[in-house]
């Protein structure tokens, strides 16, 4: 935004925490004041190296959790700001269900320098958000991963692409269901629809919130067998 504008805007609507709704004190930036940005758990090493899971403290750096162990995911890695509770977790409900989309940018932006930190940006060319299916994008009015894929995109100076991969199939909601239901509840619900921008390319896929691993787990499955040369995975929440 520009800074006049956003000068102004601030006096008329001067920021909040999106979290306890405090007036933030100028300088105080992100969206979240610093009691809230405390209680939030950030996830940090040691982690599974593929799927981004918390590990026991005296695990090494290469170090893959028990699952990942027995079954690569499809994906080469998945990051996540931290657990899927408290702050974030309301922060998340706010945007999804309750459609205050200033939380977009704020969480986008949270996302972004989880990112700069934990995955190899330079290394990818083309950003992904996990697509709604069309019912789904029609009830809610917007798809809250291609809000915090647009943060990115612009953040990195990656090709935003809402378009190449499609969710064919309008899942039940994946609340309440366990690991083995998840996958085959989302089991061939994603194509791609545009296979000459996905081959050859290395993705950053983003969602909201990984719980199983199962969706981004189907979509970087089907986006490699689209002929994507890798797909890694960002996410702002982990169950
Ligand atoms: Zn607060
Ligand atoms: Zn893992």
């Amino acid at each position: 935004m520009n800074s006049l504008f956003k000068g102004i805007a601030d006096l008329f609507f001067p920021p909040r925490c999106l979290s306890c709704h405090e007036l933030l004190i100028s300088g105080e930036s992100g969206g979240f004041c610093p009691k809230c940005l405390q209680r939030i758990s950030f996830l940090s090493p040691p982690i599974c190296a593929s799927c981004g899971a918390p590990l026991s403290p005296e695990a090494g750096k290469d170090a893959l959790c028990l699952r990942c162990a027995a079954t690569r995911p499809p994906f080469e890695r998945c990051r996540s700001v931290g657990r899927y509770e408290t702050v974030l977790l309301e922060a998340i409900h706010d945007l999804k269900y309750r459609g205050v989309i200033a939380a977009g940018a704020i969480l986008g932006n949270l996302l972004a320098s989880c990112v700069r930190v934990s995955l190899p940006v330079e290394e990818y060319d083309r950003i992904l958000p996990v697509p709604l299916h069309r019912k789904r994008l029609r009830e809610r009015g917007f798809n809250q991963s291609l809000l915090l894929a647009e943060v990115l995109a612009r953040e990195f100076s990656l090709t935003l692409d809402f378009q190449s991969l499609r969710r064919r199939v309008h899942t039940s909601p994946q609340i309440g269901l366990g690991k083995g239901e998840r996958s085959v509840n989302v089991r061939n619900a994603f194509e791609v629809v545009r296979k000459a921008e996905i081959e050859g390319s290395r993705i950053l896929l983003v969602d909201d919130v990984y719980t199983t691993g199962s969706t981004v787990g189907e979509c970087a499955r089907v986006l490699l067998e689209g002929g994507a040369r890798s797909v890694s995975v960002a996410t702002l929440a982990r169950a």
